[in-house]
């Protein structure tokens, strides 16, 4: 297993827990510099909320258009991230 930063590494330059997620060593490769499809964006929403992590941080869809607009691709194949 592998701990995966869901808005890239890359853009935001924060190891911040509300961004880390856990993927098996294949889909955190595929994964690399790119964003999760939109549809794990809810998911993810969902499990700060859950665990509270959004006190860290409120606008993970912020970081995610933001991204998107910065020119980072999107895979359009949801892995176990
Ligand atoms: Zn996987």
């Amino acid at each position: 297993m592998k701990f995966n930063h869901f808005i890239p590494w890359s853009y935001i330059y924060e190891d911040a827990i509300w961004n880390l997620v856990i993927s098996c060593p294949t889909c955190n490769l595929k994964k690399s510099d790119n964003l999760a499809p939109k549809a794990c964006l809810s998911k993810i929403e969902k499990r700060n909320k859950e665990y509270n992590f959004n006190e860290y941080n409120k606008d993970i869809a912020e970081y995610y258009e933001k991204c998107q607009s910065a020119g980072f691709l999107t895979l359009d194949v949801e892995g176990c991230i």
